[in-house]
C-alpha cells in the first residue's frame, strides 16, 4: 500500500539525474514510496532499446535499422512484487537489461537522435497526470525542463564503483571493481560530452553529493525540499 503522508496527497513531478552508481536508483524507488508516486527509470528504456537491437542485429550507429526498430517496439512498465519490471512487445526482460554489457550499449544507442527523440515521446507520455519520480541522466534538462523539483545526485568514481561492484555481485556478475570503474569512466565520458541532452544538472536542479551520505539520509533531505516546496 502507498503512503502518501509525505506529499499531503498532491501530485508533484520530481526528477533525479545524475551518473552511473551515484544511488538514484535506490533513492528514487524509496522517494517514490514514500511520496505514493510512480517510479519511472529511464535508464531501463535505453537498456530496452539496447537489448532489442542487439537482438535484431542491428548496430548502435545504424540510425535507419534504430530508426525501423523504435517504429515497431512496445516497451511499458509492469508493476511486479520486486518493483516495476520492463516488457518489451508483451515480454518481461528486466532481468536481461542489467548486465555491463548492456550498460554499455544502452550508452552507445543513446547518443542517436532517433532513439532520443522515440524515449522523448514515451517519457512525456508517463509524465502525464504527475505523481511521479523519474530517474534518468536528462530528465530536469530536457525532458521535463518544467518538473516541479528537480536533483542532481553525484558521489565519487571510487564510491560509485563499489556500489556497482556490490550489486553486480549480489547478481553473481564477476567484474573487477577495477573494470566497473573503467566502464562507469567511460560511460560518464560517453554521457556528459554528446551532444545531444549530455549528462549534467539543470540550472535549477538542488545538487547532492552522496558521496558520504546514506541512502536513508539522501531521502529525508528530498522530503525535506519535497515538504518546503508544498508549503510555497
Ligand atoms: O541509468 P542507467 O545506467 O540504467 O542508464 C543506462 C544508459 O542509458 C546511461 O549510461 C545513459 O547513456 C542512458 N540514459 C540516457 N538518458 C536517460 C537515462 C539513461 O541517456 N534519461
Amino acid at each position: 500500500m502507498k503512503n502518501q503522508s509525505d506529499s499531503g496527497g498532491k501530485l508533484l513531478l520530481i526528477t533525479i539525474d545524475g551518473p552511473a552508481g551515484a544511488g538514484k536508483t535506490t533513492v528514487s524507488r524509496m522517494l517514490s514510496d514514500r511520496l505514493g508516486y510512480k517510479y519511472i527509470d529511464t535508464g531501463s528504456l535505453y537498456r530496452g532499446v539496447a537489448r532489442e537491437a542487439k537482438k535484431a542485429g542491428i548496430g548502435h550507429d545504424d540510425d535507419a535499422g534504430l530508426e525501423m526498430l523504435c517504429g515497431s517496439l512496445r516497451l511499458e512498465f509492469v508493476q511486479d512484487t520486486d518493483g516495476p519490471h520492463l516488457f518489451s512487445n508483451g515480454f518481461d526482460i528486466n532481468g536481461e537489461i542489467r548486465t555491463p554489457e548492456m550498460s554499455m550499449l544502452a550508452s552507445a544507442v543513446s547518443a542517436r537522435p532517433v532513439v532520443r527523440k522515440y524515449l522523448l515521446t514515451l517519457q512525456r507520455e508517463l509524465g502525464k497526470g504527475k505523481g511521479a519520480v523519474f530517474e534518468g541522466r536528462d530528465m530536469g534538462t530536457v525532458v521535463f525542463p518544467g518538473a516541479d523539483i528537480k536533483f542532481y545526485l553525484n558521489a565519487s568514481v571510487k564510491t560509485r564503483a563499489i556500489r556497482r561492484y556490490k550489486e553486480l555481485s549480489d547478481k553473481k556478475d564477476s567484474s573487477t571493481i577495477e573494470e566497473i570503474e573503467r566502464d562507469i569512466r567511460r560511460r560518464d565520458e560517453n554521457d556528459s560530452t554528446r551532444t545531444l541532452a549530455p549528462l549534467k544538472p539543470a540550472e535549477d536542479a538542488i545538487k547532492i553529493d552522496s558521496t558520504d551520505l546514506d541512502v536513508e539520509f539522501v531521502v529525508n533531505l528530498m522530503i525535506s525540499h519535497v515538504q518546503k516546496h508544498l508549503m510555497q
